[in-house]
C-alpha cells in the first residue's frame, strides 16, 4: 500500500476544513471494512486518510418532535440492529440490517460508510429508500438534504462531494395502517452479499385499498431501482393477486439486471418477478 497520510479531526469542522484544503486528495474513513480492501487492491491511492473516529456524537441514535429517527453516520450497523429506538419505531430496518453480513462485520461497518460506498450489492440502501429516508450532507460551503432515492447515482459512485461529509441519516416512522418487508435473496453463503433484495412498504386506507406503495429492488442493476409510475397505479385499488402480479411483471420487465457470481441477468430477471410478488404480500400482511 502507499504511504498515506492520517488525520484523526476531534471536530465537523476540522474535518470539512481538511476535505476542503485536500479535494481529491483525501477519503473519509469510517469503519474502514471497504476502504481496506480498495486500499490494499490499489483501486484507490489517496494521499490523506480522515478518520471520523473522534468527532463525538456522530455515532448518536435519536428521534426527533415529527417521530423521524435520526442516525448519525458512525452508527455500526450492528447497533442500530439492537437499538431498542429503531426495533421499537422502524422494525423492517432493525431487521434488514440484522441480515447484512455477519455480526463482525457488522460490528465495524457504519452506516455512513454504507451508503456511500456505494456498493450495488448493499442491502440497506434499497430499505433505506422504500422508507423514504434522507441523508444530510455538509460542507464548508452549507448543508443540504438529499433523499437516499438519489443518493447512488451509479457503481460506487454518490452525489456526495469530495468536500463534504454525509452527518445524518433521517427516517421517517411509518404511520397506523402501513406494513413494510424486506427480503433479501442469497445464491451464495449466508453471510454473503444480495443476488438481490427488495424492499416493500404498503399502506391501506379504511376501506383496505392501497393508498400508498413503495418498492425498491437492490444489487441487480448500478444503484437500487423503482418506477414511480409503477406504484402510482396501485393507489385508490385493492391490493389483490392480479395487482401485485402486475408489478411484480413490470419490475421484471423494466430493470435491466447484470450478471455476476450471485446470477445472470435472466436468473436475476426471474427472481425479480418472485421476490417483488412476496415482498409486497409480506408488507400486506403486516398493513392489515
Ligand atoms: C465480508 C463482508 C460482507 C459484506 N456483506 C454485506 C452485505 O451482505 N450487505 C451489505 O449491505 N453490505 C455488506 N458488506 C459491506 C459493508 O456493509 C460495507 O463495507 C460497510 O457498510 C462500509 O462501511 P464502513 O463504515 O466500513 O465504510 P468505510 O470503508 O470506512 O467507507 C466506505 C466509503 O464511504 C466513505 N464514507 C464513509 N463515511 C462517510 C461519511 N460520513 N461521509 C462521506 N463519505 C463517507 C468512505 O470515504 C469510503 O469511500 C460486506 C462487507 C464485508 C467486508
Amino acid at each position: 500500500m502507499p504511504d498515506i497520510d492520517w488525520r484523526e479531526p476531534s471536530s465537523i469542522d476540522e474535518a470539512l476544513d481538511l476535505l476542503a484544503r485536500y479535494g481529491e486528495e483525501a477519503k473519509v474513513l469510517a469503519g474502514g471494512t471497504w476502504i481496506a480492501l480498495v486500499l490494499s487492491q490499489g483501486l484507490l491511492a489517496p494521499s490523506l486518510l480522515v478518520s471520523l473516529h473522534r468527532i463525538a456524537g456522530l455515532n448518536n441514535i435519536a428521534i426527533d418532535r415529527d417521530g423521524s429517527v435520526h442516525l448519525g453516520p458512525m452508527v455500526r450497523l450492528r447497533q442500530a440492529e439492537l437499538a431498542p429506538l429503531v426495533r421499537e419505531r422502524l422494525p423492517v430496518l432493525a431487521a434488514t440490517l440484522a441480515d447484512v453480513a455477519n455480526v463482525r462485520v457488522r460490528h465495524q461497518a457504519t452506516l455512513g460508510g454504507n451508503l456511500c460506498d456505494a456498493d450495488y450489492a448493499s442491502d440497506p440502501p434499497a430499505m433505506l429508500a422504500a422508507l423514504g429516508a434522507v441523508v444530510e450532507l455538509t460542507s464548508r460551503r452549507g448543508t443540504r438534504r438529499v433523499s437516499v432515492r438519489d443518493l447512488i447515482v451509479g457503481h460506487y459512485a454518490t452525489v456526495v462531494a469530495v468536500d463534504e461529509l454525509l452527518v445524518d441519516v433521517v427516517v421517517p416512522t411509518l404511520p397506523g395502517g402501513t406494513g413494510a418487508s424486506y427480503l433479501k435473496f442469497r445464491t451464495r453463503s449466508h453471510e454473503d452479499r444480495p443476488c438481490l433484495g427488495v424492499a416493500a412498504v404498503v399502506r391501506l386506507d379504511p376501506a383496505g385499498r392501497c393508498s400508498h406503495a413503495e418498492v425498491v429492488v437492490g444489487a441487480v442493476a448500478d444503484r437500487p431501482q423503482r418506477f414511480p409510475d409503477v406504484l402510482a397505479a396501485l393507489v385508490g385499488e385493492p391490493l389483490d393477486p392480479a395487482a401485485i402480479g402486475a408489478v411484480a411483471e413490470a419490475y421484471a420487465a423494466r430493470i435491466d439486471p447484470i450478471s455476476d457470481l450471485r446470477g445472470s441477468a435472466e436468473y436475476r430477471r426471474q427472481m425479480v418477478r418472485v421476490f417483488v410478488r412476496r415482498a409486497l404480500r409480506a408488507a400486506l400482511v403486516e398493513a392489515s
